[in-house]
């Protein structure tokens, strides 16, 4: 919930706790006054607001009264956790611990990067693995550092070991309906994942599409796609082949091992703690090496080849008892995808971008477990568990007239398939739409061009003003998305001068910094600005909305 969902109390049944003249807003007044309701117990008048709902950032510093600014400097996906730690350093345990997340705001979690931190430290969220982007090193550092609050002497006045945490912010679950939070998944059928590179590509791209007509979920152009993914039953049998144990070993539940590896397991990055399980079952320098990968290091630098039946081959043969094996296991998380179809144009469809995930390790092939799932083992037709991550700030402008650039390559293009399909559903209902300028890049023109009919007809009929193109391994020389902006600077300013909103949705190591680079530099260029000016040009439009970014 967000500070715009709290509702006021009717005037005429307000607890007047918080003073007028209090300085705050009034969503933060209302949250502050149900909060102060509650703690006085005042919880049967019916004026205040609920004690539910995330904190607005002001009432949460000033409740906390830790004297946290509320700045997040380390609020970068590109940067590296040691440094997002050593910029919290001086922090309280609270944003320490949202410095340690992924930064990247994907939703899988089922918070936001902040409020994740902040509902761990409250104790209203116990789980320190949620983080899918940040993986094992922020799932470590969330360890560490709740273990060194734990062990903190409470400060004075204080209840909580996590440091003067404000009150917990509600998990998102609870104001959730079905089909909109990843523990409230909803049931929508699979259609079909069809290749679009060709078969000489690298890469091997799907549009998948589902039907979601009698599922209960709509979306907005801009929302994502949660997935509960099943693992490759090949690797499953693999593991129970590897531990020795029976497929039929009965669960608690009633399921088999087989079916609960398959349905509820990650088998990817195996946990410290099964290397840890499996130091006590070697001995000599096999135990060694499992007690150093436990502790996060990495002493052959192998330490990513392992995934969890690599871990069992590496040492084996052991053979784990299966309840004390899978307690060494982490639960399988949902797969986010970002939408690519718009609900006005394919009404009771949802269509994704997705490239299936294949690669070599050693002697085995290793397998993305959703996007595999999706293109080689769910049959059409099947049910599948899912549910709409709601975008938060990644969404087309209110005004259709509102110019928009958008730079997608690769399978980045996804959420830009969905605004092109609905500025042009729109247009065909009579509603006037603004320029739209999009930057697509991907390895080779003759493989790669995926949805190259469907945009050069945009084009054709200005559902799309410009469509620039960027092939990286067509010539001698790399070419990016951000070399097309470059050579085009001049009118992407005079786009932004005109009121556009920029938008950039792909890998956020590398791609997303460079065009961000690339549009400071165009900043500084047309705008003749210093760097530090176009810097500031970029956070101002940051804030304003103006500059959007879906990057995992
Ligand atoms: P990709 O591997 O990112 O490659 C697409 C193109 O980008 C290639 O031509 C590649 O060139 C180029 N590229 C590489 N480094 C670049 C850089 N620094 N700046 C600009 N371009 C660069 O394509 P993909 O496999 O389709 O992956 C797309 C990315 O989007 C992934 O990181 C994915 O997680 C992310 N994403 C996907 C979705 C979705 O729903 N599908 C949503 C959000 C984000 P070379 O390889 O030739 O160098």
């Amino acid at each position: 919930m967000t500070a715009q969902d709290v509702k006021p109390p009717a005037a005429s049944q307000q607890v007047p706790i918080l003073p007028e003249t209090a300085p705050f807003a009034p969503e933060q007044r209302a949250w502050l006054n149900g909060f102060f309701a509650g703690l006085l117990s005042v919880e049967a008048v019916p004026g205040a607001a609920p004690l539910t709902g995330a904190l607005p950032a002001a009432a949460a510093t000033a409740l906390a009264g830790d004297g946290d600014d509320g700045e997040a400097p380390w609020h970068d996906p590109a940067m590296a956790i040691g440094e997002r730690m050593k910029l919290a350093e001086p922090r309280p345990m609270r944003r320490k611990l949202f410095a340690a997340m992924a930064q990247q705001d994907c939703g899988q979690c089922g918070y936001l990067c902040d409020t994740y931190a902040e509902a761990l430290a409250s104790g209203a969220e116990k789980k320190q693995n949620l983080c899918a982007p940040g993986g094992k090193e922020t799932s470590r550092m969330l360890k560490k550092l709740m273990e060194e609050a734990a062990s903190a002497p409470a400060p004075t006045g204080a209840a909580s070991a996590a440091d003067a945490a404000p009150a917990a912010p509600a998990k998102a679950k609870e104001q959730a309906k079905p089909g909109y939070h990843r523990d409230l998944p909803v049931t929508a059928s699979f259609r079909a994942a069809t290749r679009i590179t060709g078969a000489a590509s690298e890469k091997d791209a799907r549009h998948v599409v589902f039907d979601i007509a009698s599922s209960g979920i709509d979306y907005a152009p801009g929302d994502s796609f949660g997935l509960m993914p099943l693992n490759d039953p090949a690797l499953v049998d693999a593991i129970l082949a590897s531990m020795r144990a029976p497929a039929d070993f009965p669960m608690s539940d009633g399921k088999t091992l087989r079916t609960t590896l398959i349905e509820d397991y990650a088998l990817g990055t195996p946990p410290d703690i099964l290397f840890e399980l499996v130091s006590y079952m070697v001995g000599g320098d096999r135990r060694k090496k499992a007690k150093a990968l436990a502790k996060g290091l990495d002493p052959d630098g192998d330490a990513d080849r392992f995934d969890v039946l690599a871990v069992l081959e590496t040492f084996g043969p052991i053979h784990p008892d299966p309840e004390a094996f899978l307690e060494c296991l982490e639960p399988l998380q949902p797969r986010l995808y970002s939408i690519s179809s718009s609900p006005l144009a394919t009404p009771g469809e949802l269509h994704l971008t997705v490239d299936a995930v294949r690669y070599d390790m050693g002697k085995r092939r290793r397998l993305g477990v959703a996007s595999t799932f999706l293109a080689d083992r769910v049959a059409p037709g099947s049910p599948a568990k899912v549910y709409i991550q709601k975008a938060h700030g990644f969404a087309l402008p209110a005004d259709s007239m509102t110019p928009i650039i958008m730079v997608g390559p690769g399978t980045g293009v996804a959420p830009f398939r969905s605004f092109l399909w609905q500025r042009h559903a729109l247009k065909a209902q009579g509603t006037a739409i603004g320029k739209s300028w999009l930057f697509f890049g991907h390895q080779r023109e003759a493989t790669d061009f995926f949805y190259r009919d469907e945009l050069e007809a945009f084009a054709a009929s200005a559902t799309l003003t410009h469509l620039s193109t960027a092939w990286s391994r067509d010539g001698e020389a790399k070419v990016y998305v951000q070399d097309r902006m470059r050579e085009r600077g001049h009118e992407i300013w005079s786009w932004l001068k005109a009121g556009a909103h920029f938008y950039v949705c792909g890998d956020a190591k590398r791609m997303a910094k460079d065009v961000e680079t690339v549009l400071t530099d165009i900043a500084a260029d047309h705008g003749s600005m210093s760097k530090p000016a176009a810097i500031d040009f970029l956070l101002e439009l940051k804030e304003a909305g103006r500059y959007q970014a879906d990057v995992y």
